[in-house]
């Protein structure tokens, strides 16, 4: 065994083995130079930089604050905070003063003053001084950027065919990534369904979340495998690692070569029981991917992923030229689009960030856009008009928590549509709308819900999250993330049950759908339709063609008197691997236990037998 070789352990996200070379992304990381200036022109030459720096941080700031959209004049103020920071003595005339009178380079004295001020403050025993820390560092960065010359943006120099290793990537971040190009992602924060989990998991990259370490044990661009089944990551592997992983990787993608075929038939259990299988995706670019793979419509469009990214809110226009080419791709198959889900973890920078002690439950998503009634107005004024190219749209509101909040969301969509109606704009009359359920006070009230609407769609994701107090984000609870805890379980049956009794249809677009493993339960709940990452689409599909409705029915009947997410899940394991050994001799079945955030490193071992395929020192390309 190679003493070299560094094995961590995480979350495995995207299924899928990538061998390559690491690149570390060192975001936010700006080079700071230290040295003294001599010479009264070279002083001068110095505070000249430095005054540089700052008018072209103020005239960004300026750009920013312009662009906010009418919707978001109140938080401009956050805007104006960060100019004034500027110009604040504390800094500004500090700076001058360490370059001229301590003869330090501009980003030496800067540096120097951010550090004085951060103190300063620190020592204060003033809530709202201390709550200005993180402004003062902003505002410091901006200016280092500057004067580091340089339009500091590490994402767009990431090369190609790499297996980019990250402390954390935000779901803006991600999709700016060249995920076509990218081997792999390994990234030190992070939870299975994290929207850049999904996003890798969306585009085929095997990834590994969650490792907690793994940008502290990459040394250069070494060698690594990254096995997203697993979640193993192995930095700096023998020959032997290699050798192994690289028949293993032959072996899945031979498999799902074969399974792919038969991806464009319909799901259609043993015992004739037909059931939806539907894409997620987050950009329109996905189209051709969840075609390719089989889905037979888009049960999620993730809109707000259009909006990141940006400098501006895009106008109606630019939304409808979106929607509509969307519809007309799919159609005649159902386009589900939801309304922003903007906050928490996705954000963009056209509207300033709101500082809140917990965004998870703040001002996120529907909330947000009851708040924003203009934003809103324009995104529901794009869609209805896509609805009349193809009549293929389905309409969905985000983390609704009860009837309340689902009837004020329906009249401003009765607003906007008789706008519409009275500027002769045709829209379709009879888009269905629906609810997510992905809160559990929805749960609770699901039955007077599915009278409000056409549809129900269970989010998972958030519906975990909220029910067992479990940040879906947070790498050091990932552990306790229990897609099968039994109330969650629960729930869902909860849900099915409500929206049947109504005579709705239920479907799931969270994560859970697109996990292979999940299928007895999720037939057996009885779900009419399941949308998911599209490259999960033909390995589902396949399964539910080999399963049969009635032993899924009987298995969840079962399951639901089960106390414990551990045996559910030993129990789902075990039916599994019997009835689909095939899928679970490919895929390990065991990756999706919840595992202790303390490391289990014996688990390498069953990687370690001896594989003749002699390497060298590129990568392999896969
Ligand atoms: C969910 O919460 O399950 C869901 C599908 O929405 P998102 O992952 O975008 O929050
Ligand atoms: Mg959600």
């Amino acid at each position: 065994m190679n003493q070299d070789s560094r094995i961590v352990s995480g979350v495995g996200v995207s299924p899928g083995i990538a061998i390559g070379k690491a690149y570390l992304l060192e975001k936010g990381r700006i080079p700071i130079p230290y040295y003294t200036v001599q010479g009264e022109e070279a002083v001068e030459e110095e505070c000249g930089r430095f005054e540089a720096a700052v008018v072209k941080a103020e005239k960004d700031l300026e750009a920013i604050r312009r662009t906010v959209g009418p919707e978001f004049k109140e938080h401009a103020h956050l805007i104006e905070v960060h100019q004034m920071i500027l110009r604040d003595r504390l800094i500004y005339d500090n700076t001058l003063q360490l370059i001229r009178n301590e003869l330090l380079n501009a980003q030496g004295a800067l540096m120097r003053s951010l550090i004085n001020a951060n103190e300063l403050f620190r020592s204060l025993d003033d809530e709202y001084i201390q709550s200005r820390i993180a402004d003062v560092e902003a505002v410091g960065e901006r200016v280092l950027r500057n004067l580091a010359g340089q339009e500091y943006d590490p994402l767009s120099s990431v090369p190609e065919r790499v297996i980019v290793v990250a402390h954390d990537l935000s779901p803006a971040d991600a999709v700016q990534l060249q995920f076509e190009r990218t081997l792999g992602l390994v990234t030190d924060m992070g939870g299975r369904t994290s929207h850049t989990s999904i996003i890798a998991r969306s585009l085929g990259i095997p990834a590994v979340v969650a490792t907690e370490q793994a940008t502290r044990l990459v040394h250069g661009n070494e060698i690594v495998i990254v096995d997203g089944t697993s979640g193993t990551v192995i930095f700096n592997p023998t020959e032997e690692e290699i050798g192994a992983y690289y028949e293993r990787q032959l072996v899945l993608e031979s498999y799902l070569k074969e399974i792919s075929r038969k991806a464009h038939l319909p799901a259609r259990t043993q015992d004739g029981h037909g059931i939806n299988i539907e894409a997620n995706i987050e950009l329109i670019e996905e189209v051709v991917a969840a075609k390719d793979c089989g889905a037979e419509g888009i049960g999620l469009y993730r809109t707000e992923f259009f909006f990141m990214n940006r400098r501006n809110f895009p106008d109606e226009e630019r939304l409808f030229t979106e929607y509509r080419e969307l519809a007309e791709l799919m159609a005649p198959q159902w386009v589900t689009m939801r309304t922003l889900d903007l906050g928490a973890e996705k954000v963009a920078v056209w509207y300033p960030k709101i500082e809140e002690a917990n965004p998870s439950l703040g001002l996120r998503s529907i909330r947000l856009c009851l708040r924003y009634r203009d934003l809103f107005k324009t995104q529901l004024r794009a869609i209805l008009r896509a609805t009349a190219v193809a009549r293929n749209i389905r309409l969905m509101f985000p983390l609704v928590s009860g009837v309340g909040e689902l009837l004020e969301a329906k009249n401003v969509l009765h607003e906007v549509q008789g706008e519409l109606y009275r500027e002769r704009i045709p829209f379709d009359e009879k888009m269905p709308v629906g609810v997510m359920i992905e809160v559990p006070s929805a749960v609770a009230v699901a039955d007077m819900l599915a009278k409000e609407v056409d549809f129900f769609s269970i989010g998972t994701n958030d519906l975990i999250q909220y029910s067992i107090a479990i940040d879906r984000a947070n790498e050091h609870v990932a552990y306790l993330y229990e897609p099968l805890h039994p109330a969650v379980l629960r729930l869902m049956k909860q849900t099915v049950d409500a929206g049947h009794k109504a005579h709705i249809p239920v479907s799931l677009c969270g994560e859970m759908a697109g996990e292979p493993l999940y299928v007895p339960i999720l037939l057996g709940l009885n779900l009419d339709s399941l949308s998911m990452n599209p490259q999960a689409v033909p390995r589902v599909k396949n399964l539910i063609c080999r399963s049969s409705m009635k032993d899924s029915c009987r298995f969840v009947k079962k399951v639901l008197q089960i106390s414990t997410a551990k045996e559910i899940c030993e129990l789902l394991q075990k039916l599994t691997v019997e009835y689909f050994p095939e899928e679970f001799r490919v895929f390990d079945p065991r990756s999706l236990i919840p595992e202790s955030p303390v490391r289990n490193h014996k688990k390498r071992n069953k990687y370690n037998r001896r594989r003749s395929i002699p390497t060298n020192d590129d990568p392999i390309q896969v």
